[in-house]
């Protein structure tokens, strides 16, 4: 149902990506294959030599911008707050924009002759499950579907789509601030809290580089609000001149919400749309405010109302987002290696009466203090990582049992050996702390809990 962007669509034009990061490279290879020529630049000469040669394609710093198309700059690169990069002031003075990859990927599905809609979902949290979630809906509608942006893969190399796909768009803030004719027939913004200031200036800029994502909506487009935004209803007449549909959605039961979850089913103004009894995959009331979103752009884009219940039972959530990795003897393992602060923590603690927790690393600023509300629920904690012993200071404080274990490769067995002798089923790994002092990152961590467990021997298990 895809097909490859034709290879003469940018032809004659040229552009500049600078910054060679996933995003980066994806725009170098899908420009160079739709005709363009381009010049790019990384300061790391490593990134520089993973680029293969090519006619079109020019390494090289930028001089000037001038006769360029289009500056790509990677979202790592700053063009406005804390203070514009050189180049992002460069291309300011030669008038050249800077753009987004998801725009140049609507500007080439546009000029293919693809109609094929476009749907974006930002917010601080929830933004990759609800572009994965709705992405796994509208496949299972039969809908052409390629989901991409911030989260991978990159938005430059989706293929082409018919006139009735959709492609479903992450977009960070960076993203959104660097569109220009984009324009999503289902945008949604999820929730705001403190994040990335430093690149906005404050929550005001903050919240209008989100608002971006319904930049150029109008009547027929559907405008997803979630609930819990601060100033909901000033965000929500900043709509009304769109004379888009705004949907606003929770994960909790608030009747007055046009999608929204009672404590069994997702409900919207005419009852019941699906039973949430039976749908493993998306525990605790954010990823409910999660399968809210997602049903209300589901629909506008065309699902059947059947269909919304089978396709929230078979979804699979994301790697390391509070994911079933394994059961040994009734004992469940959850890796949710992704809690990297105490905030996403405690939405997986909250989501089981009574666990087995392995936490620790490199603790933030706060540490788990703000957890302590649900430390009732830890039979046990399992403590790893260079700060073991500051988390520990904190549930010796609150007479919460642990043991410091240093490693996960100590931490799994001992997790199951206890679960088995206190009685309890859940053993989750959700360690509130960054995981740099063992691990390459989040997903390292993360995967190998998930090898630790599927080792029965590690676990003494038979
Ligand atoms: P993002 O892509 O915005 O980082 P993810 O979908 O990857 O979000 O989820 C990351 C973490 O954020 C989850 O493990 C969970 O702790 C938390 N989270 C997910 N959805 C929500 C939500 N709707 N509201 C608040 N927190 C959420």
């Amino acid at each position: 149902m895809s097909a490859p962007f034709p290879p003469t669509l940018f032809a004659g034009h040229h552009y500049g990506v600078a910054g060679l990061g996933r995003n980066g490279n994806a725009a170098v290879a899908a420009l160079l294959a739709m005709g363009a020529s381009v010049q790019a630049w990384d300061d790391r000469p490593e990134a520089r030599a993973a680029l293969a040669d090519h006619p079109r394609l020019k390494v090289a710093p930028f001089a000037n911008m001038l006769g360029l198309a289009a500056l790509v700059l990677s979202p790592g690169i700053p063009h406005h707050l804390p203070s514009p990069h050189p180049l992002a002031t460069m291309a300011r003075d030669a008038g050249v924009p800077i753009l987004s990859d998801a725009e140049l990927l609507f500007r080439a599905v546009r000029a293919a002759g693809s109609q094929a809609r476009f749907a974006g979902i930002t917010g601080t949290n929830g933004k990759s499950t609800t572009t994965v979630l709705l992405a796994h809906m509208l496949a299972c509608g039969g809908i052409a579907v390629a989901a991409g942006g911030n989260l991978g893969p990159a938005a430059l190399s989706l293929p082409l789509l018919p006139d009735d796909g959709v492609y479903v768009l992450e977009m960070s803030s960076y993203m959104l601030e660097r569109l220009e004719q984009l324009h999503f027939d289902a945008a949604c913004l999820l929730n705001l809290t403190p994040d990335h200031l430093d690149r906005h200036g404050d929550m005001t800029g903050y919240t209008r580089a989100k608002m971006h994502v319904f930049d150029r909506q109008g009547p027929g487009d559907l405008a997803v609000l979630g609930a819990t935004l601060p100033d909901y209803a000033s965000l929500n007449r900043l709509l009304a001149p769109t004379r888009a549909t705004v949907a606003c959605i929770s994960g909790a039961d608030i009747p007055q919400c046009d999608f929204y979850c009672t404590p069994h089913a997702l409900c919207d103004r005419h009852g019941v749309i699906a039973d949430l009894t039976h749908v493993p995959d998306l525990p605790g009331t954010h990823n409910r405010e999660n399968a809210a979103a997602a049903t209300a752009m589901a629909l506008h884009l065309g699902l059947p109302r059947a269909a919304v219940e089978g396709a929230l039972r078979s979804f699979s959530a994301l790697d390391h987002r509070q994911k079933t990795v394994g059961s040994i003897e009734g004992i469940r393992f959850i890796n949710d290696s992704k809690a990297t602060n105490a905030d996403a923590t405690a939405r997986a603690l909250a989501c089981h009466e009574r666990m087995v927790w392995i936490a620790g690393g490199t603790a933030k600023a706060g540490g788990i203090e703000p957890l302590a509300p649900l430390f009732g629920r830890v039979a046990l904690a399992l403590l790893i990582g260079r700060d073991a012993p500051v988390l520990a200071r904190t549930l010796a404080q609150h007479k919460v049992p642990y043991r410091i274990v240093e490693t996960l490769e100590r931490a799994v067995p001992e997790a199951y050996e206890a679960a088995r002798a206190l009685g309890v089923d859940v053993v989750m790994l959700s360690p509130a702390c960054a995981s740099f002092d063992q691990f390459s990152g989040f997903e390292a961590r993360g995967a190998r809990f998930a090898a630790l467990v599927a080792k029965p021997e590690g676990t003494g298990a038979q």
